[in-house]
């Protein structure tokens, strides 16, 4: 992954991205300002947020943003596919490929030229089905 040569790469924003790229979490950016303080321990998290914002424009985060719900983050910018708990709001990857040959069945049955997608699923995660069962 190689970062855009217009970014600047600040101490604060190299290690946001480096603490992100660590994590499988996708993390909001107040879960990953607990984790940047520990070596940055006097970051804010409007630093933080103001960061990844900035890294997400530049294409080197991604920001899942879904209406009404807190904003995360990942530091995983190939298209993948996320699942997310309705109960905690966990945000998982799906290991498995793309869906090949979706693209062009969206662009048959619109007139839109269809350059990439965006997929998410929503369900229970495992602990989140387990605290119901022993409800
Ligand atoms: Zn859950
Ligand atoms: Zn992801």
């Amino acid at each position: 992954m190689q970062t855009s040569p217009k970014l600047r790469m600040t101490t604060q924003r190299q290690v946001i991205l480096e603490e992100l790229r660590k994590l499988k979490s996708h993390p909001t950016a107040g879960e990953l300002c607990q984790i940047v303080r520990q070596r940055l321990p006097r970051i804010s998290l409007g630093t933080v947020y103001r960061n990844l914002e900035i890294l997400s424009r530049s294409g080197v985060v991604l920001k899942l943003d879904v209406a009404g719900l807190e904003m995360r983050f990942d530091g995983t910018v190939d298209n993948h596919y996320h699942v997310r708990c309705l109960d905690c709001g966990r945000v998982a990857d799906v290991e498995m490929g793309l869906l090949e040959g979706l693209e062009q069945t969206i662009s048959q049955h619109s007139d839109f030229e269809v350059l990439g997608h965006r997929l998410e699923f929503v369900g229970h995660c495992p602990a989140c089905r387990q605290a119901q069962a022993h409800a």
